[in-house]
């Protein structure tokens, strides 16, 4: 089904962003990036040079200014997916749609003007720490802590599952601050790479997204100044972080509409050209049933995330909607992913095969950003009215 939420503009930059992939994301690049676990700095700062990452930061503090345009963002994935390319997808995400905007939408002027110029570049990559060893879901449990000192905080405690968490120069950590579980119990606070007593201790091994980094790390009476306290008001992380999640969720949404529609392409490729029996297996019936499942999907996906893009652009993305987005466009991309494997037969499995690597990439996608049962907590208490 045609979409029709692009105009001219985005088209150029879609042509831009190709031309980008070609050039500087080759597959002996993607390569690297896997023996490495990490994408480099220098692809990062060309990605940034050429308006792909920083979409959201202000023209002012040198980004493109696109704040609540999202359909910038989505041709990035669509491109960068559709490429086969999860984990350099991944590492644009995490610096736009997860560090960048508690800076642009909660820094203070100081904050801006000193971490978002180097962001625009590519020079400070970003990374988000909610996620404690002993809590995930069950936020308000997190034990990392902040206790106030003349001047600033001193930090103790540990992150565990942090996208671009090794490669990150800053990261926007969610610290308790105050007593109890309450939400002003906790706020946010810029912890610089090179604090004493922050370390990124151990990098994580993971089932997909090999060339994207996932890191533990630890703080040992790190002093964070309080000029690194975002917003510069104490007790505000727990709201702040509700005020992100539904542009993480949006995005997750996105990635997992790319990706099915990326594995539908190669899927119809694939098949077309493979021979069993005598003729191509596309013109099997069974084949061709679900060829017709998957094409649905993707174009119900689109049509669902179009409509969420439209909605944030307005400002009106809720949080149960957001929720809504990211559980269920996950639960679909798994579907039509899996349809894809199979239909690859044992290539499927093998992951010099496109599908192979996304089918991997995309378990995730149920689990990060809030697991799909949150989702449906977050959901049921919209619908329900109940707690
Ligand atoms: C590759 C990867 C990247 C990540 N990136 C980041 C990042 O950049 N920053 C960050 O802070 N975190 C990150 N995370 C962490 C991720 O957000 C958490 O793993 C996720 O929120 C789940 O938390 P948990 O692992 O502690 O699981 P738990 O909270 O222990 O949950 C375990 C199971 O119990 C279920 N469960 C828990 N509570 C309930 C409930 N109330 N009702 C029903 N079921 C429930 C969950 O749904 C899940 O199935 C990442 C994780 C991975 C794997």
């Amino acid at each position: 089904m045609q979409r029709n939420i692009y105009e001219d503009i985005h088209d150029d930059f879609r042509e831009m962003v190709k031309e980008f992939i070609k050039r500087y994301a080759t597959a002996e690049k993607a390569r690297e990036w896997e023996e490495a676990g990490e994408v480099d700095r220098d692809t990062m700062k060309a990605a940034a040079e050429h308006g792909i990452i920083g979409l959201s930061i202000p023209e002012e503090f040198g980004g493109a200014g696109m704040l609540q345009d999202y359909r910038f963002r989505a041709i990035v994935n669509e491109e960068v997916i559709g490429a086969g390319l999860g984990s350099l997808a991944g590492a644009f995400g995490i610096q736009d749609d997860l560090a960048a905007p508690y800076l642009v939408h909660m820094g203070t002027q100081e904050q801006k003007e000193k971490w978002l110029p180097r962001m625009a570049t590519g020079e400070i990559l970003g990374a988000l720490g909610m996620t404690d060893p002993g809590a995930g879901s069950d936020l308000r449990g997190v034990t990392t802590n902040a206790k106030k000192v003349d001047g600033g905080y001193i930090l103790n405690g540990a992150k565990t599952f942090i996208s671009s968490g090794k490669t990150a120069d800053i990261v926007v950590t969610f610290v308790k601050t105050g007593e109890g579980n309450r939400p002003d119990a906790f706020s946010l606070l810029i912890v610089e790479d090179g604090m004493d007593g922050f370390e990124h201790s151990k990098t994580l091994n993971k089932m997909g997204f090999h060339g994207w980094d996932t890191a533990e790390m630890s703080f040992s009476d790190v002093f964070v100044p309080e000029e690194n306290l975002i917003g510069g008001v104490e007790g505000q992380g727990f709201l702040q972080l509700m005020m992100n999640l539904p542009l993480e969720r949006l995005s997750i949404g996105v990635a997992a509409a790319a990706a099915a529609e990326a594995a539908l392409n190669w899927t119809l490729e694939y098949t077309k050209s493979r021979e069993a029996f005598g003729q191509p297996i596309a013109d099997f019936q069974n084949t061709r049933f679900r060829l017709a499942d998957m094409a649905t999907t993707v174009d119900v996906l689109w049509a669902y995330v179009d409509r969420a893009m439209d909605l944030y652009s307005q400002g009106k993305l809720s949080a149960d909607e957001a929720a809504k987005v990211k559980f269920w466009c996950t639960e679909r991309e798994w579907e039509v992913l899996d349809q894809g494997v199979q239909l690859h037969g044992g290539y499927g499995y093998i992951t010099e095969y496109p599908i192979a690597k996304a089918f991997l990439d995309a378990r995730v996608h149920r689990i990060y950003g809030g697991t799909n049962e949150i989702m449906r907590e977050i959901v049921a208490r919209a619908v329900t009215g109940r707690k």
